[in-house]
């Protein structure tokens, strides 16, 4: 029996694509290997947004080549975003032992269709396996906005939704099987529906999956600051699984920059967001990513980005140095930024952001916070709560449960704490034990 492995790089829509590829190579009859070293197949899913990752797959490539040469197997199928631009890089690489390069760009029907070719077989199509208590769900694919350092819009295309009906029914049949929480997926989610002609079409088919019944947690990634109304923000407020996260990737704190980036906001037009996000949320978490040492970054734009942190104080920052893209209007900006001080730059953000996740979750200390289980070990179950924080919870509980947990100690990645029920037996005994003393 052939034996199949799937290397996956990058975003959540590579997850969910990865998942897709493995139910095909299962409905085709090839069963899953332990390694790279035990497959026939190796199936690389890219991802092109950092350089880091490029050189990633690259390794990858290069190493099936190394097996290959000496046991005639695997053999690699590449996908994903450097499938999209760099298929003769990949091929040099990895020689005879490249099989297929399939354009990230290509809708999955396409890409089963080039690999049952490839495999010479028959794939009757099945539905999704569902293992997670959560699941993402892609709702919209690619990007129209061609940000000047992201090469998105290039490796996925131009933006493609799927129909209301699809999605539900996709919703539908997760919550079927068992998954309790569905991540909307889409590289700018506001945008959703919008080739489709849908008018309102984010915050209607957020309203549409929130109403579906075995749903307990709805969220979505990710949305952009400049397509974000009120309106949304005030009709999200009635959405009772949706859960209290907001992801606003702001990038930069200084307007100069952000106009280089073309992200179409300004810095006061994104704090004003998060005034309104704070006002009518006030138990959300607000999460951010931003980019160090674009293109002529001064000192003074830094400290503008400095400033911006200090005052949003968000609950997690997730940095990046500048990397520049092949093909994208910055990577041809003069004044680039040398490492060094980009990565000066990401240490001065990482110890602020540090300080400010650590404080902004001891904040929970003490109080009593609901974790959807993922994990669960011997004496501790880990799961999350609706604030998207990592909780560790000492006592027992189920896969898919949600159980009540009051917050005991914290730190700058996750939160601890007690079942309920457990804190209640401890505090009883110690009040007993006082008693008896
Ligand atoms: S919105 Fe900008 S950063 Fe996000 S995927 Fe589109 S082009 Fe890239």
């Amino acid at each position: 029996m052939r034996k199949f492995k799937i290397v996956t790089y990058g975003c959540q829509i590579n997850v969910y694509e990865s998942e897709k590829f493995a139910e095909f190579f299962k409905s085709s009859g090839l069963v899953e290997a332990k390694g790279i070293e035990d497959a026939d197949i190796v199936l690389l899913n890219s991802c092109a947004v950092r350089g880091k990752s490029e050189q990633k797959l690259y390794s990858e490539v290069g190493y099936i080549n190394k097996l290959f040469k000496k046991n005639g197997k695997p053999v690699s199928v590449v996908t994903g975003c450097v499938a999209t631009v760099k298929e003769k890089e990949i091929r040099r690489i990895g020689q005879k032992s490249v099989a297929l390069v399939m354009k990230g760009t290509r809708s999955l029907k396409e890409r089963f269709d080039a690999l049952k070719q490839f495999l010479g077989i028959e794939f009757v199509e099945q539905r999704r396996e569902v293992q997670g208590v959560f699941a993402y769900v892609p709702i919209i694919f690619g990007c129209n906005n061609f940000c000047t350092y992201c090469i998105v819009p290039f490796t996925k295309g131009r933006e493609r939704s799927r129909t209301k009906e699809e999605v539900l029914s996709e919703v539908r049949f997760l919550l079927d099987k068992g998954t309790k929480e569905v991540v909307l997926l889409g590289q700018n989610i506001n945008h959703y529906g919008r080739d489709l002609r849908y008018k309102n079409g984010f915050i209607e088919i957020l309203e549409e999956v929130n109403k579906l019944p075995g749903l307990e947690r709805l969220r979505y990634l990710t949305p952009h600051p400049a397509d974000f109304t009120t309106d949304d923000l005030k009709r999200m407020q009635q959405l009772n699984k949706l859960c209290p996260h907001f992801h606003l990737p702001v990038q930069s704190g200084s307007d100069r920059i952000l106009k280089l980036m073309k992200r179409g906001y300004t810095v006061s037009q994104y704090e004003d967001l998060i005034e309104q996000v704070k006002k009518l949320f006030p138990e959300a978490s607000i999460t951010t990513d931003i980019i160090v040492g674009f293109p002529t970054e001064t000192e003074k734009d830094f400290e503008d980005t400095k400033r911006l942190v200090l005052n949003v104080e968000f609950d997690k920052i997730f940095l990046a140095a500048y990397s520049p893209r092949e093909g994208t209007v910055a990577a041809k900006m003069d004044g680039q930024i040398e490492e060094s001080v980009k990565k000066e730059r990401l240490n001065t953000l990482l110890q602020i952001e540090d300080e400010i996740s650590a404080r902004k979750n001891r904040a929970y200390i003490g109080k009593m916070t609901e974790v959807l289980v993922e994990t669960v070990k011997e004496n501790e179950v880990i799961g999350r709560n609706p604030q998207d924080k990592l909780v560790i919870v000492e006592g027992k509980g189920r896969r898919g449960e949600i159980v009540s947990v009051k917050v005991t100690d914290a730190d700058k990645m996750h939160l601890r704490g007690v079942l309920r029920g457990t804190q209640e037996k401890d505090e009883r005994s110690a009040l007993e034990k006082t008693e008896n003393d």
